[in-house]
């Protein structure tokens, strides 16, 4: 347990006080993402609350199997009498949803990122929780709600792939005592680790072959860039390059990963993995966020090869 019960009873009052709630996350959903906001609401409704999940963008292909990605829509309300933002450090990370942030009665952040900036009636923010699902998992016991199977399945999903299926420095007894909890409550674990890591298809390994084949080696860093181009020839999403950069950097030697995703419209996503250092410095430098280990933020520019190069820059910088 770690949040205070001051902030918990806070929450409770929140969520006692408000008819309509709205859960929202950031763009781009990762596991713990869909998992945190989808399995909080769904305990919010079972616990009485009406309760709308503010979607953003289409879901990479590897998290489709999970439960309730029909609440996650994109026609959410202008606003809610209880906006809960989950999994984000900084309001522009839920896109087109901070509006509804502003026009909320009230907003609350429960979030686990190192250097939170969201101003709210409630921070819950713990850079120590190596996963949001856990935080979530920890208020829906504190404050009594009930947690269904398909909740179990939502957060043991957050939870493994935020930890690196357990394996990430953060993760710990507590987050191996509630992935226990959690498939006394129901969580499916052989089915979330096969549509997880046994499901590949083989256009995306195929994808992934080429990125790292063309991944460039500098001492104990590497680089690897995944561009639309690539994306449409081989038929995949650009969500499908998600793993390359946890590969590169599990390589021998290797230190830190980083890998440029070309976004359209200007947008080069960095994504950067590390053992030992920690990015999130570099990350914030450069307008993004994220953990020590794990770390990203985005450059705008008029072309793939500049924006590598500046890219490039930042890594050897680091
Ligand atoms: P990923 O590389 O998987 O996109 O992100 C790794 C971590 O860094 C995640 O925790 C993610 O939320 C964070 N992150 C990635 N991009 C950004 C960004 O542009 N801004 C902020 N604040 N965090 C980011
Ligand atoms: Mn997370």
């Amino acid at each position: 347990m770690i949040i205070s019960n001051e902030n918990i009873e806070k929450l409770k009052n929140l969520i006692d006080g408000a008819n309509i709630i709205g859960v929202v996350s950031h763009v781009n959903p990762d596991g713990d993402n869909l998992g945190s906001s989808l399995g909080f609401a769904r305990a919010l409704r079972n616990y009485g609350k009406d309760t709308e999940v503010v979607g953003h963008d289409a879901i990479d292909n590897y998290l489709k199997f999970l439960p309730d990605l029909e609440f996650y829509e994109n026609n959410y309300k202008d606003s809610y009498d209880l906006l809960l933002i989950l999994d984000a450090s900084e309001i522009d990370r839920i896109g087109d949803a901070q509006s509804v942030a502003v026009n909320s009665k009230k907003t609350a952040v429960i979030d686990h990122h190192l250097g939170g900036k969201i101003t709210s009636d409630l921070n819950i923010i713990h850079p120590e929780a190596p996963a949001t699902c856990q935080l979530i998992y920890e208020i829906i016991q504190r404050i009594g709600m009930p947690l269904d199977e398909k909740t179990a399945n939502l957060l043991f999903t957050g939870i493994v792939t935020d930890t690196g299926r357990f394996m990430y420095y953060d993760t710990n007894r507590e987050t191996f005592e509630i992935a226990g909890k959690l498939l006394d409550a129901g969580a499916d674990k052989e089915n979330i680790y096969s549509a997880l890591y046994q499901n590949k298809p083989i256009d995306v390994l195929k994808f992934e072959t080429d990125l790292i084949a063309n991944a460039e080696f500098m001492g104990d860093r590497v680089f690897a860039l995944a561009s639309i181009e690539k994306v449409d020839q081989y038929g995949v999403q650009m969500g499908d390059s998600e793993h390359i950069v946890n590969i590169l950097r599990d390589l021998e030697g290797i230190s830190i990963s980083m890998l440029v995703k070309e976004y359209g419209n200007g947008e080069y996503k960095v994504s950067m993995r590390s053992k030992g250092i920690d990015i999130s410095k570099t990350a914030r430098e450069n307008g993004g966020g994220g953990h020590a280990n794990a770390s990203g933020f985005s450059i705008f520019d008029d072309s793939l090869e500049s924006a590598a190069a500046k890219a490039r820059v930042i890594l050897q910088n680091i």
